[in-house]
């Protein structure tokens, strides 16, 4: 098995995904645009390079020698930035056309792509009561604007790629995954780290007074950090090329989330709902049996489980952050 590329590798899943994959024993050559110092984890054992991958050049050199590609770079973040930052979110599929080009070029045998259930249509997501998504639900197409048209427009590429020229493509539907060593402040983090970071500062500071974006009524899954790398590894050795959703199943409201955080936590914190502020499609829920009739089981960690482990990490990163300052 030669060597495998991961884009994006300084981010939340390519971290984990490289940390995984050397502790297998691959030898992997890890990329992202930031500085090696912000990466969100670091391997000492990988081959780390810094490159901006919108460059066809940046493309060529990193594609070189590796037989495979998990293709995890993309300019996003959760719902506060993707609303606010459509073209920058578009402007990925730079990354994806030129990666893509590049990996024929150099013989790359095989290439995964990270989609999303942003590409799912507009119009099957209006109930918070969502049954799940079938991976047919993104067509006709109307995804979220901007990033779920750069998402679905990539995958089209993909299965082009290996109508035309064999590259062996695959492409996962993730569906809001968290974990540690996500983003978890700044704008670009997702509902779980946004609502862990809150309610851990409610209790570190007795400030209980926490901002809810909407009603609280909208609907999500979230799946956990290793139920994805799990997934991504499995979808990316089989021989299934269509997109198909990697998500957990387990559907709650944000006010459920929040209830949840709370139970953890062990406090009670006082919901203030802006309902000026983005709060995305009104239910969503992945569909598994795609996913289960392919692989044999589906992400299985509940949202608890993952949510303690998250929270804890949220609140000793507040912690660390906090007594650094104060030094
Ligand atoms: P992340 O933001 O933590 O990681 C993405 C990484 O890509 C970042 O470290 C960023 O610096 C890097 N990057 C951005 N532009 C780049 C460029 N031009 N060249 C090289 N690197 C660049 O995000 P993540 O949560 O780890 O997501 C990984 C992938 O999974 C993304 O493609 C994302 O769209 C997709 N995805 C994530 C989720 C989720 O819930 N986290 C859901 C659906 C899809």
């Amino acid at each position: 098995m030669g060597k495998i590329l991961v884009t994006g590798a300084g981010g939340f899943i390519g971290g984990h995904l490289v940390r995984d994959l050397v502790n297998r024993g691959f030898e992997v050559r890890a990329v992202d645009v930031k500085n090696v110092g912000s990466w969100y984890q670091f391997n000492e054992e990988s081959e780390n390079i810094v490159a901006d991958l919108r460059s066809l050049e940046q493309c060529k050199t990193v594609s070189k020698n590796v037989d495979q590609v998990f293709n995890l770079a993309a300019d996003m973040g959760g719902m506060g930035f993707i609303e606010s930052n459509k073209a920058a979110c578009m402007k990925s599929v730079l990354i994806n056309t030129h990666l893509l080009e590049q990996a024929v070029e150099n013989g790359v045998r095989r290439f995964f792509f990270s989609s999303s259930a942003c590409v799912y249509a507009h119009d099957k997501q209006t109930d918070p009561r969502n049954l799940g998504l079938k991976e047919s639900d993104a067509y006709p197409a109307m995804p979220e604007d901007g990033y779920g048209w750069e998402k679905l427009f990539s995958e089209r590429m993909c299965r082009h790629f290996l109508e035309d020229f064999g590259l062996e493509t695959r492409v996962a539907r993730y569906h809001n995954v968290y974990g540690p060593h996500g983003t978890w402040d700044g704008g670009r983090e997702k509902a779980p780290a946004a609502i862990c970071r809150k309610i851990a500062l409610a209790k570190i500071t007795g400030n209980k007074n926490i901002e809810i974006w909407g009603d609280g009524e909208q609907s999500r899954s979230f799946t956990y950090i290793e139920d994805c790398i799990k997934g991504t590894i499995e979808i990316m050795s089989g021989n299934h090329a269509e997109p198909v959703n990697l998500g957990s199943s387990e559907m709650v409201t944000i006010n459920e989330l929040v209830g949840l955080v709370e139970e953890i936590a062990g406090i009670k914190v006082e919901r203030n709902y802006n309902k000026k502020a983005p709060q995305g499609v009104r239910g969503r829920n992945s569909d598994n049996s795609e996913f289960v009739s392919r692989y044999g089981w589906q992400p299985k960690i509940s949202l608890r489980q993952g949510l303690e482990k998250t929270y804890s990490w949220i609140y000793d990163e507040i912690s660390r952050n906090s007594s650094a300052r104060e030094k």
